[in-house]
C-alpha cells in the first residue's frame, strides 16, 4: 500500500505527500555524533509534527497508523522493525530494530548508539499514544548485540 505513496519526480522524493531525501550513512553517523540529546529532540519534534501528515494522508487515527508504523518505518531505511509490544492504556511500547547498516558502519568505538532512531520513534508514538512520549535504547548492536531494544515510555 505505501509503494503508491512513493514517487520521484525531477529528483524529488515524496513519501505521502512529504518531501524526503536519502542520505548517505556516514552523514547521519555524522549528525548523531554532534550531540546526542540535540539529535534525539530534533528527530523527536520533527516526527511529532511528520507523523501527523503520514496520518491524515492515510486516513488513520493513532490506531490506524499503529498497523502501518513498520511500513513507514521501512520507508525510512533505518533497519526491521519488530513491535514486540505495546500497551496503548500504560502508553508504553517495547521495538526491536534489525539495522544491518549500523552494524556493518558502527563499533562501540563510536561512543553513539541509535539516538535518531529513538527520536524518531518518540515522535511516532507521540501520535500513537496522544501524548508527549519518549523512547530510549536498551541495547544496541553497536555492541555487539544480535538487534537493538528500545523502551517508550512518557518518562524515564
Ligand atoms: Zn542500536
Amino acid at each position: 500500500m505505501l509503494v503508491r505513496q512513493f514517487d520521484i519526480v525531477d529528483g524529488e522524493i515524496g513519501v505521502l505527500g512529504l518531501k524526503h531525501q536519502m542520505l548517505p550513512v556516514n552523514l547521519l553517523k555524522g549528525f548523531s555524533s554532534i550531540d546526542a540529546s540535540k539529535s534525539y529532540s530534533i528527530c523527536k519534534e520533527s516526527m511529532k509534527e511528520d507523523i501527523k501528515q503520514y496520518s491524515q494522508k492515510l486516513g488513520v487515527d493513532g490506531q490506524g497508523l499503529l498497523k502501518n508504523l513498520v511500513n513507514i518505518f521501512d520507508l525510512f531505511g533505518l533497519g526491521d522493525l519488530e513491535i514486540e509490544d505495546v500497551n496503548t492504556e500504560s502508553k508504553t511500547a517495547i521495538l526491536k530494530i534489525i539495522d544491518k547498516n549500523f552494524r556493518d558502519n558502527y563499533t562501540a568505538d563510536d561512543k553513539i548508539c541509535h539516538t535518531v532512531t529513538a527520536g524518531i520513534l518518540a515522535g511516532m508514538f507521540s501520535f500513537v499514544f496522544s501524548d508527549d512520549m519518549n523512547c530510549i535504547e536498551v541495547q544496541c548492536m553497536a555492541f555487539g548485540y544480535d538487534s537493538c531494544k528500545f523502551m517508550v515510555k512518557k518518562e524515564f
